[in-house]
């Protein structure tokens, strides 16, 4: 393999001083073939030069690819990327830089499955909160319970609730936070909870998804394990599903971990790690501009006489206004809001917009608006989206990069 020489030898004497020069720099940049980007490695297997080399990589004596379940260089990528980010100036107890360790794969819910089978056995129970991802929410309580593990779902906002729920169940193993969360943008404290857990020997594990680790570094606050699914802002065009398993403990990630992941088979494929690798270039970029459009749609939309209710953690009069501004740099891009006019005033506004995209997903370059109770929720009773705090005339959106005066009309012509 010819090595990009030059590039290795680029030693650099001082520490990034924010994250676009870490996306843009960090990982193994050594190429083969001089190539300035990393390759899409589209194959399935490795080549050895004899048994013995064969022998030296099954044992882990040699560093090197096998087989592109266990992993992929392309992957490798990625995965370096995103470690750095959620690692990016932390340090660890002894005043080190944190090392993480992350697995690939070809879904969120891919890399939640790795965690949550890799983490709970039969006779375990997992706590969480209530407003969960959709996928997640049914994860636990249909594959789980299947597998004979109890999940429990309570408001983790409220310390004593959390607390009480722990001392009610010795079998808690897990607490699974996911902030903000759909669809009233809640957030639990990440530092509190994780104290907690600490106390009782629970491992906590962070999907941080809507907030990406430009907002937020769940490591921070010595949690076990976060999870993304990268098809939203990390890979931030659409254009590919994707996951990641990330974790502190290297010695579990290179053990269990790595067995579970590899076992149950749920690996990223290279050309949509290069699409990932490709669109997280530009996070804090887009982030910036995700947020601040956010926060004029958010001021907007207050104030509009069709809007019963805006739910956007900026706002003084959200919850949880207090815990995001603790623990996120910024609010985020993801908000909801009611309209009076509850399913036909929601049905009328997704009919009359005429720019931002009708879809479901989030983090995408263009705004995406949904309705959940025509759309994702349909097939849902009222009384169960209405614990989820699904109204009939809920509106989700994920606010897009355009120029925020198109949005605001957008909206504006679409409310009247
Ligand atoms: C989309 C999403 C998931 C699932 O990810 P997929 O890539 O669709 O499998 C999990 N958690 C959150 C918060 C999500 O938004």
């Amino acid at each position: 393999m010819i090595v990009n020489k030059v590039y290795l030898m680029k030693k650099k004497n001082f520490e990034f001083s924010g994250i676009s020069s870490l996306v843009l720099h960090a990982g193994t940049h050594n190429f083969s073939q001089s190539s300035h980007l990393p390759p899409i490695y589209a194959t399935s297997t490795f080549t050895f030069d004899d048994s013995e080399q064969g022998m030296r990589r099954f044992s882990g004596k040699e560093e090197g690819y096998i087989y592109s379940r266990w992993g992929n260089p392309t992957f490798k990528v990625a995965e370096e990327i995103i470690a750095a980010l959620e690692s990016f100036h932390i340090k660890n107890k002894d005043g080190n830089a944190l090392e993480l360790k992350a697995f690939l794969h070809a879904s969120g819910m891919a890399a939640l499955s790795t965690l949550f089978q890799s983490n709970l056995k039969t006779g375990d129970a997992v706590l969480s909160h209530f407003s969960l991802y959709g996928g997640s929410h049914e994860y636990l309580h249909k594959v789980l319970v299947e597998d004979g593990i109890q999940p429990i779902i309570a408001d983790l906002r409220d310390l004593n609730v959390a607390e009480d729920a722990i001392k009610q169940n010795k079998n808690i193993r897990l607490i699974h936070l996911e902030t903000p969360a759909n669809p009233t943008i809640q957030c639990v404290d990440i530092e509190a909870i994780t104290q907690l857990a600490k106390k009782y020997n629970i491992v906590v594990s962070v999907d941080n998804t809507f907030a990406t680790p430009y907002l937020q570094q769940p490591f921070k606050y010595d949690v076990d394990f976060v999870v993304h699914s990268t098809t939203k802002f990390l890979n931030g065009h659409g254009t590919a599903i994707g996951g990641i398993l990330i974790g502190r403990d290297i010695e579990f990630m290179k053990t269990k971990g790595t067995k579970w992941h590899r076992l149950l088979g749920g690996n990223s494929n290279p050309f949509d790690a290069f699409l990932l690798i490709n669109g997280i270039k530009t996070l804090e970029l887009r982030m910036q501009r995700h947020c601040s459009n956010a926060i004029a749609v958010a001021n907007f939309l207050q104030t509009h006489s069709a809007v019963e209710k805006v739910n956007y953690n900026g706002l003084e009069s959200h919850p949880d206004y207090a815990v995001s501004k603790k623990q996120m740099k910024h609010p985020g891009a993801m908000l909801s809001f009611e309209l009076k006019g509850g399913l036909h005033a929601g049905k009328k506004f997704i009919d009359n917009l005429q720019m931002c995209t009708r879809a479901v997903s989030l983090g995408t370059a263009d705004t995406l608006i949904s309705h959940p109770a025509s759309m994702s929720h349909y097939g849902v009773t009222k009384e169960e989206r209405l614990q989820f705090g699904i109204t009939d005339g809920l509106i989700r959106m994920s606010v897009g990069l355009e120029n925020i005066e198109d949005i605001l009309n957008d909206l504006d012509n679409s409310l009247t």
